[in-house]
């Protein structure tokens, strides 16, 4: 018996385990610190109301014989993926059974690579979200990275190589840089003259309000040729405990790999929860969208505030705009777990070392504004009084 020498490579990589330990212990030896995350990739908002009333007539329908619900279809409920189409897709043209509803795109951006070849290539651009990577280690897959400069805002440029398969996503976690239609046609056109397919994770779509950027890859012309898209229900509806996501693989992709991909999924996956697509589907009304809006919209008042007073202490700072993560550059001549400590120890602040995404990002730290706005005050306080 051997086993998959790949995993090991993740314990190796795995620094967000690192840095919840150096937290653990700080806390330990300091219990009387008040300590601030700033570092948070999980959203703190509460559910709304009409999510919750839906989940909870969800939860009621299994309690008698006529609304009972036990397997449901591999692929996800239409009532789930008809308002997915209405809404999402408005002006796009697919059909239900090109929409794939799962239980959460971190599982889904990985567990796609099973419609390839083992000897695919594979291309991510770093800094990058390190589940990728561990991801792709699970399923024993070479990767090749790309590196991502600041010399070009954070915006991968198509490489001189050709690939098969490139990860891309926007708005991205943890640069905060959401792409331009510009700077995704030109990936387009790499994945069509090279037969590459592009995974485009759009977790944070909702996030997007800046006029110029696509809220899904398929605004871009022919992208449903080489595009799958995953989006997910738990940062624009706090669903990250609930579990609901979404992907997309259109019909136009060739090798008629839709067909192949549902005789996958009816044979290892037996369809996402019931109560959770129903919670979903709910969030789709004009009354729960206002609120979904507003949620989103003071998560981003958060990210400014942030970003207004780093940039007004001289630091370098990126995204923000249209996704709560900031990427802000490091003044000291540090790198960024020496930075983490720094913050720690002085400022009493939890911000995320930009080397956990990559080693591009060591000069770098990833902040953002989905604590509460309580949090981030207190935390600006402390970092302006440290500088100033
Ligand atoms: C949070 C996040 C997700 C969401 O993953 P789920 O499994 O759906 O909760 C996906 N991609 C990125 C980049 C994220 O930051």
């Amino acid at each position: 018996m051997k086993i998959n020498n790949d995993l090991s490579k993740i314990k190796e990589e795995n620094e967000f385990f690192t840095l919840s330990e150096k937290v653990k212990k700080f806390k330990k030896n300091n219990p009387n610190c008040e300590i601030i995350s700033l570092g948070i990739g999980d959203v703190s908002k509460p559910i709304i109301k009409p999510i919750i009333e839906a989940m909870h007539n969800a939860v009621d329908d299994l309690s008698s014989m006529e609304t009972f619900k036990g397997y449901g279809a591999s692929t996800g409920y239409d009532f789930l993926k008809q308002k997915i189409l209405e809404n999402d897709y408005k002006n796009i043209d697919f059909s239900l059974d090109e929409i794939y509803i799962s239980n959460g795109t971190k599982i889904d951006v990985c567990s796609i690579l099973e419609l390839f070849d083992t000897n695919s290539t594979i291309c991510i651009p770093t800094p990058i979200y390190p589940i990728y990577k561990n991801g792709v280690h699970c399923l024993n897959r070479n990767i090749n990275y790309l590196p991502i400069c600041e010399k070009d805002n954070f915006v991968p440029q198509v490489p001189k190589e050709k690939y098969d398969i490139v990860y891309l996503c926007s708005p991205n976690n943890p640069t905060g840089i959401a792409y331009s239609y510009e700077n995704l046609k030109k990936w387009v056109d790499y994945a069509i003259e090279n037969h590459a397919i592009i995974l485009y994770d759009n977790a944070y779509s909702a996030f997007i309000n800046t006029t110029n950027i696509p809220k899904s890859i398929y605004e871009i012309e022919c992208a449903n040729k080489v595009a799958i898209e995953f989006r997910s229900f738990s940062k624009n509806i706090s669903f990250s405990g609930v579990r609901c996501s979404y992907y997309v693989i259109p019909n136009k992709i060739c090798d008629n790999i839709n067909n192949i991909w549902k005789k996958r999924t009816i044979n290892r996956f037996n369809g996402a929860d019931y109560i959770a697509q129903k919670g979903a589907e709910a969030s789709y009304s004009k009354e729960a969208q206002i609120e979904i809006k507003e949620n989103i919209a003071d998560y981003l008042n958060n990210t400014k505030k942030l970003k207004k007073a780093f940039k007004k202490l001289g630091f370098t700072v990126y995204g923000g705009e249209d996704s709560p993560f900031l990427w802000v550059k490091i003044k000291e001549h540090i790198n960024s777990w020496d930075l983490f400590n720094l913050y720690l120890k002085k400022l009493n602040i939890i911000i995320i070392p930009g080397i956990i995404f990559g080693i591009e990002g060591d000069s770098f730290f990833r902040i953002s504004g989905l604590g509460s706005r309580e949090d981030i005050e207190k935390a600006i306080e402390r970092i302006e009084k440290y500088y100033n």
